[in-house]
C-alpha cells in the first residue's frame, strides 16, 4: 500500500506565483537579456512545466523563481508578498520557509544520512526541534523511504537520492515545490516512479513548477509554459492534445 503523502499547510488567495514584466539583463558588456519583461500567474494547486531549448532562459527564470537570483526588472510576488522590497536575510528566509527544490544532481550533503538531510532543510523553518523530527521521518515515510532513513547517500540508488530530495523538498510544506530536470539523472523506470511521486503531490494540493526539457515530463503537468530567446510564453489548455491533459497524466 501506498504511504499517505502529507498536504500543504495552506493554500493561499493570491496566486503562488505573480510576475509583472520580470526581466533579467545579464550585465555585459555586451549585455545578455536572458529574460524578457514576462506577466504569468501560477495558482496554488497548479502543476506547470516550463520548458525551452538550452540557452533559452531556464535557468535564469527558475534562480528567480527560487529567489536565488533578483531581477533587473518587473517584480515578483510570492504568495501575494512582493519580493523585490526584500532584503537578503528576508529572502532566504522566504525562499527556506515557502519553496521546495528538487535539483537534477538530489544535492544532498553526502556524509550525512537521509534523515539529516531532511532535518536540515527543517533549519531554515521555525518549527520547534521536537516537531522536526517528527515532521522529517514522516516526510522520508510518504516517500517510501521510512526503512533508510539511516542510510548515506552514497549507499542509496540514484531514485532513492531523489526521494530523499523530494522529501526534503516538501518537509516544510512550501508553497512552491520547484523542480529542476528532476528526472536528469535517473534511468525510465526511476524516472517514471518518481514522476509518479509529483504527480501524487499535486494531487494532494502542492503546487508544483518543473523545469525540464523533456517532453515526457512536461506531459505530466497541467500546462506547459515555453521560454524561447528569453520570450515567456504560455500555452493555452486548448491546443493540447487530449492525450497531453492532466487527467491523462493523473488518471
Ligand atoms: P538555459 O537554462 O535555458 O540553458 P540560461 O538561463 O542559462 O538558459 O541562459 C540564458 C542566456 O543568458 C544565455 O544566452 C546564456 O548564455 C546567458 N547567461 C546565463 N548566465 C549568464 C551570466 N551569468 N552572465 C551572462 N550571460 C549569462
Amino acid at each position: 500500500m501506498r504511504p499517505a503523502l502529507p498536504t500543504p499547510s495552506a493554500l493561499p488567495t493570491p496566486p503562488v506565483i505573480e510576475l509583472r514584466g520580470l526581466a533579467r539583463t545579464y550585465p555585459g558588456p555586451p549585455p545578455v537579456p536572458a529574460l524578457r519583461p514576462a506577466d504569468l500567474a501560477i495558482e496554488a494547486g497548479d502543476y506547470v512545466a516550463v520548458t525551452g531549448p538550452s540557452g533559452s532562459g531556464k535557468s535564469t527564470l527558475l534562480h528567480l523563481l527560487g529567489l536565488l537570483d533578483s531581477p533587473t526588472a518587473g517584480s515578483y510576488l510570492l504568495d501575494g508578498l512582493d519580493t523585490s522590497a526584500l532584503g537578503d536575510k528576508d529572502r532566504s528566509a522566504l525562499r527556506g520557509r515557502r519553496i521546495g527544490f528538487v535539483f537534477q544532481a538530489f544535492h544532498l550533503l553526502p556524509y550525512r544520512t537521509a534523515l539529516e538531510n531532511v532535518l536540515l532543510a527543517e533549519l531554515y523553518n521555525q518549527t520547534p526541534r521536537g516537531g522536526r523530527l517528527q515532521a522529517a521521518v514522516e516526510a522520508l515515510d510518504s516517500v517510501g523511504l521510512g526503512h533508510r532513513m539511516d542510510a548515506l547517500p552514497t549507499t542509496l540508488s540514484g531514485g532513492e537520492c531523489q526521494r530523499v530530495a523530494i522529501a526534503r523538498a516538501l518537509v516544510n510544506r512550501p508553497s512552491l515545490m520547484l523542480c529542476d530536470e528532476p528526472t536528469g539523472n535517473l534511468d525510465s523506470t526511476n524516472a517514471a516512479a518518481l514522476m509518479g511521486l509529483l504527480d501524487r503531490l499535486n494531487a494532494t494540493g502542492f503546487t508544483i513548477v518543473v523545469i525540464t526539457h523533456d517532453p515526457g515530463v512536461a506531459a505530466h503537468a497541467r500546462r506547459t509554459i515555453t521560454i524561447s530567446d528569453g520570450v515567456l510564453s504560455t500555452r493555452p489548455e486548448a491546443d493540447r492534445p487530449e492525450a497531453d491533459r492532466p487527467e491523462a497524466a493523473h488518471a
